[in-house]
């Protein structure tokens, strides 16, 4: 671990934190923080423009045929969900390196695996999410917004390639640290 370079999870300063910092007080007036930005869910009916999750009853799920048609109905409000929330405030809580060789030669299954890890597991979690993937060849370095989607992409590797698969979660923070080598 590197000395004096930030840690990815809930330490990072938000966006507001650094306008706030810059212009002062204004900033709560310029972009009004609603009460369902601190975790609370609006009651009625939502929908995520990013990501196309719908909030029903304070409940996301994804539905994709739905969200078509609930995407322009009066009454439905567009929403950032708090999945695309977390990664647009860098708030992660799963931080990925996967090194070998072998990911030359298999890069598109690799790939393939990470990205099928985040479909399973936005079914029952729709902030279960990929916040990067970044590619160095023989590494994969992927960040998550949620601990389980982290260690599930460290097993699938372990179970597809062998290899050395380390967790490390954080003893006071909900972040976990995988490791896979080979
Ligand atoms: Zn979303």
């Amino acid at each position: 671990m590197l000395q004096g370079l930030p840690m990815p999870g809930r330490t990072r300063p938000t966006a507001r934190d650094v306008y706030r910092a810059q212009i002062g007080e204004k900033v709560d007036w310029l972009f009004p923080e609603h009460k369902w930005e601190k975790g609370k869910d609006r009651p009625g009916t939502l929908v995520c423009p990013r990501c196309h999750a719908i909030s029903v009853q304070k409940r996301w799920f994804l539905d994709e045929d739905r969200y078509q048609r609930l995407r322009t109905m009066p009454g439905v409000h567009l929403v950032i969900c708090p999945g695309c929330r977390r990664i647009q405030r860098q708030v992660y809580e799963g931080d990925v390196r996967l090194c070998s060789r072998l990911l030359l030669a298999n890069k598109a299954q690799a790939l393939a695996i990470i990205r099928r890890e985040e479909d399973k597991a936005r079914i029952t979690n729709p902030f279960s999410r990929l916040a990067s993937v970044v590619d160095y060849g023989d590494r994969i370095d992927v960040l998550t917004t949620t601990c389980w989607l982290a260690e599930r992409i460290g097993k699938e590797f372990h179970k597809a390639f062998k290899g050395n698969l380390q967790l490390q979660r954080l003893p006071d923070e909900k972040f976990v640290r995988v490791r896979w080598t080979r």
